[in-house]
């Protein structure tokens, strides 16, 4: 048995995604895997939440159907189907680890801007996947040196 069956591609919906799912794609094909998309929108609460007394709801929705369209359209074009596309709303590391647990996928495949210095401890998205994560992670390096 291949050491991938299914493999979880996490993409922030940037320029930065191609390169990403193409290298989830070139190592799914070589195992025979399925291939997953996951884009996590991060509640406007999280940012604002105790400091705006607003009702965010509206704007949320509407972020939420421009990321299943984007979702939609990049998917299209990688010939993803919408059963491997899923949206979720949350913290992108806890939701992508939650999701690589619930589709059982030995491997996250993520980008990395290869940070260093302050930018580093400031943290970045690949570094929280990898931290705890449940399955291999792969970190594709992505975009210029910061
Ligand atoms: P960052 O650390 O935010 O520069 O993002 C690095 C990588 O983390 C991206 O290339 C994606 O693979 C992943 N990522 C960042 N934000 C999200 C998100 N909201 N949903 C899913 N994956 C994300």
């Amino acid at each position: 048995m291949s050491q991938y069956q299914s493999i979880l591609v996490a993409i922030d919906l940037s320029e930065d995604s191609t390169p990403v799912v193409e290298r989830g794609r070139a190592i799914a094909d070589h195992n025979g895997a399925e291939l997953h998309l996951i884009h996590v929108i991060e509640p406007l609460s999280f940012a604002y939440g105790g400091d705006i007394p607003m009702d965010f709801s509206g704007i949320q929705e509407e972020i939420h159907q421009q990321a299943t369209q984007q979702m939609r359209r990049f998917a299209d074009s990688h010939n993803i189907d919408g059963q491997h596309q899923h949206i979720l709303l949350g913290k992108p590391e806890v939701e992508i680890h939650s999701t690589a647990e619930e589709l059982k996928t030995q491997l996250i495949v993520v980008g990395s801007h290869g940070r260093h210095g302050l930018a580093l401890l400031m943290g970045s998205t690949a570094n929280g996947v990898m931290h705890g994560a449940p399955c291999d992670v792969l970190a594709v390096r992505v975009g210029k040196l910061k």
